[in-house]
């Protein structure tokens, strides 16, 4: 994940390839390909947006939609920590040579009408912030750019991709943002510079549509040598890169304390044969705990 600036103008980027550490995320799970698509895309969103905050803990981002593919989470700490899973209805999955089969569904009969809500689970004392917006256009590319100028007020382009190669599952994104201008100053310099700021956009966003999506999903072009294609002449400057790497912080002990929250009835349901398992979503995990140890928990 690299930040980039381009020059002395007020436009920053973000260019992520995520190769093997996606791959791990993604074959956590057992998903029809077009729902393996969307997560690739959408952890390759979510590590761009957590780099444009700053933040301690982790950061969310979730769709919560009415079509067959219900729900969309990424999850990234802030040192660069990512996992996701979906929600989808299976049977969709069964219907094979059919108009209903994933695989034919465009992004918006796959997603429905919802909305994207951004969270951060900060620590302790810290409040978490949370964004939400409708799922509006026809790809995540479109939602992402709508959640920037509806909750933050800045303009964005965002190109997002995700692939099926024979090294296993390939994502990547670029986006640049127009950081507001400061207010003041006499008239005339002030329509000169925002004209000269609005060329300065209007370039960037030429430069990046340039890119051919073989070039963000390669694995042979680094993010810097990417930057440099594109925007050589534009006087880019990468910053500080940061890894991106798969991994679950699901434990016994936080298991435990969801369970200690837990009413009695509602955790004697769960329990069968003796034995009740919970299967993390993200990594799918199994911990298991037996009807004794499940008394010192409730009593707790
Ligand atoms: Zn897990």
């Amino acid at each position: 994940m690299l930040p980039f600036l381009l020059g002395s103008s007020s436009i920053s980027g973000r260019i992520v390839k995520l190769g093997t550490e996606l791959d791990r995320a993604i074959k956590q799970h057992n998903y029809p390909k077009n729902i393996s698509l969307a997560l690739g895309e959408f952890l390759a969103l979510g590590s761009m947006l957590a780099a444009t905050i700053k933040f301690d803990g982790n950061l969310k981002i979730q769709t919560h939609s009415d079509g067959p593919l219900g729900m969309l989470v990424a999850d990234i700490s802030n040192s660069g920590v990512v996992r996701g899973y979906a929600n989808y209805d299976e049977s969709y999955d069964k219907v094979s040579n059919s108009d209903f089969s994933f695989n034919n569904l465009s992004f918006n009969d796959l997603v429905g009408s919802g909305y994207m809500a951004l969270t951060i689970d900060q620590d302790k004392n810290k409040q978490s912030y949370q964004g939400v917006v409708e799922l509006k256009g026809d790809s995540l590319a479109s939602c992402a750019k709508s959640y920037f100028l509806q909750s933050v007020q800045v303009k964005t382009d965002i190109i997002l991709a995700a692939e099926y190669t024979e090294r296993g599952w390939r994502a990547g994104g670029i986006m640049v943002q127009k950081m507001p201008l400061e207010e003041g100053g006499d008239k005339v310099s002030d329509k000169y510079i925002l004209d000269l700021d609005k060329e300065d956009w209007d370039r960037a966003v030429i430069l990046m549509g340039s890119m051919r999506i073989s070039e963000l999903l390669d694995e042979e072009i680094s993010a810097d040598q990417l930057a440099f294609r594109l925007f050589h002449n534009e006087g880019v400057r990468g910053l500080e890169a940061q890894k991106i790497r798969f991994g679950c912080s699901c434990s016994r002990d936080r298991c435990e304390r969801v369970l200690s929250t837990l009413p009695r009835e509602e955790i004697e349901e769960m329990v069968k044969n003796g034995v009740l398992t919970m299967v993390c979503q993200f990594c799918n995990s199994v911990h298991t705990f037996d009807v004794s140890s499940l008394d010192a928990l409730i009593s707790s």
